[in-house]
Order: structure tokens, then C-alpha cells, then sequence
């Protein structure tokens, strides 16, 4: 069985996460979608709301929906995954997953990082932006998914 973990904040999931995920279940058996937790940051969605919304858009049985805190590659070790699976966007994403990449490498040589290149429908879409688009009544109704739209509105005191 081939498992890789997708970590991410995932707040909140969009399609451009959905589709890493339909497309990494192309490569592996499994997939851990770990929801980074960060005790300093206050988050718009709850871990608990996260892991919700990413179990109803992804209730293929292939995917796990899982939380972890601190490091990524002691977490992947604790769950024996040796695969990290992260997506890459624009140019400006390079730079911090390259030296990332490099350092979880550092930390746990025998974990590897996979990268997959954003689908040209995807490349503009970041959880921040939707939050912020969001937040001033803009139009995402094509950036996340049907289960995740109506939660955001309700944040934001939007219909
Ligand atoms: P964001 O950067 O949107 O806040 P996360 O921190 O949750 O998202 O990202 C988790 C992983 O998903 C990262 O590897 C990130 O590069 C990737 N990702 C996020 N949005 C997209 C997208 N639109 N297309 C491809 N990969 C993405």
C-alpha cells in the first residue's frame, strides 16, 4: 500500500486542494489529508469544522482526514507514511516549499516530498484569499466546494 500525507492548513479546503487530492489518489493507495495545527495562529475554521468539511467533500474511503501538531516529518513517522505530498502554484511558492522540502529532508532523510503542479483552473486560488475575498462579500462560488460555500458565508454573516 502506497501512502502519502497532504498537510496543509485547509482553511478553509478549496478546489485547488480537491484537486491534489483527485489527483493523488491517482498516484497513491492513500491519502492522509493532515491538518497542520498552530497553537499561535487563530484559525477562521476550527480544527473539528476542518476536518468536517474535508470528510464530506472527500468521502472517498482512500482518504483520511486527520490533525497533527509540531513537526510534520515526526508526525509522518508516527503515522509510518514516507511520502509528503504538496501542490505547487505559482513561482512564489517554489521558494518556501523548496526550502522546506529541504529541511524536512534534513530532519528525516528517509521521507520524501512529491510535489504535483496546480491544474491552470487552480493557480490563483489560496485559502487566505478566499477568506479574504470572503470576508468583503465577494463571489467564491467557484473556488471551494459546495459543502464549504454556505460555512464561509455564515463566518462572515453573508447569506
Ligand atoms: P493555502 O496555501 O491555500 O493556505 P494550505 O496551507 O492549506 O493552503 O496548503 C496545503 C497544500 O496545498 C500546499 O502544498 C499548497 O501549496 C497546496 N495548495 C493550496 N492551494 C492550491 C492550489 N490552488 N493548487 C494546488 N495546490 C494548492
Amino acid at each position: 500500500m502506497r501512502a502519502a500525507i497532504y498537510p496543509g492548513s485547509f482553511d478553509p479546503l478549496t478546489n485547488g486542494h480537491l484537486s491534489i487530492i483527485a489527483r493523488g489518489l491517482k498516484l497513491f493507495d492513500r491519502l492522509i489529508v493532515a491538518i497542520a495545527v498552530n497553537p499561535k495562529k487563530t484559525p477562521l475554521f476550527t480544527v473539528e469544522e476542518r476536518v468536517e468539511l474535508i470528510k464530506q467533500a472527500c468521502p472517498d474511503p482512500r482518504v483520511e482526514v486527520d490533525h497533527f501538531e509540531g513537526l510534520l516529518v515526526n508526525y509522518a513517522r508516527q503515522r509510518s507514511v514516507k511520502v509528503l505530498l504538496r501542490g505547487l502554484r505559482a513561482v512564489s511558492d517554489f521558494d518556501y516549499e523548496f526550502q522546506m522540502a529541504n529541511m524536512n529532508r534534513t530532519l528525516a532523510p528517509d521521507v520524501e516530498t512529491v510535489f504535483m503542479m496546480t491544474g491552470e483552473d487552480y493557480f490563483y486560488i489560496s485559502s487566505q484569499l478566499v477568506r479574504e475575498a470572503a470576508a468583503l462579500g465577494g463571489n467564491v462560488d467557484n473556488l471551494v466546494p459546495k459543502n464549504v460555500l454556505p460555512r464561509l458565508k455564515e463566518k462572515f454573516g453573508l447569506k
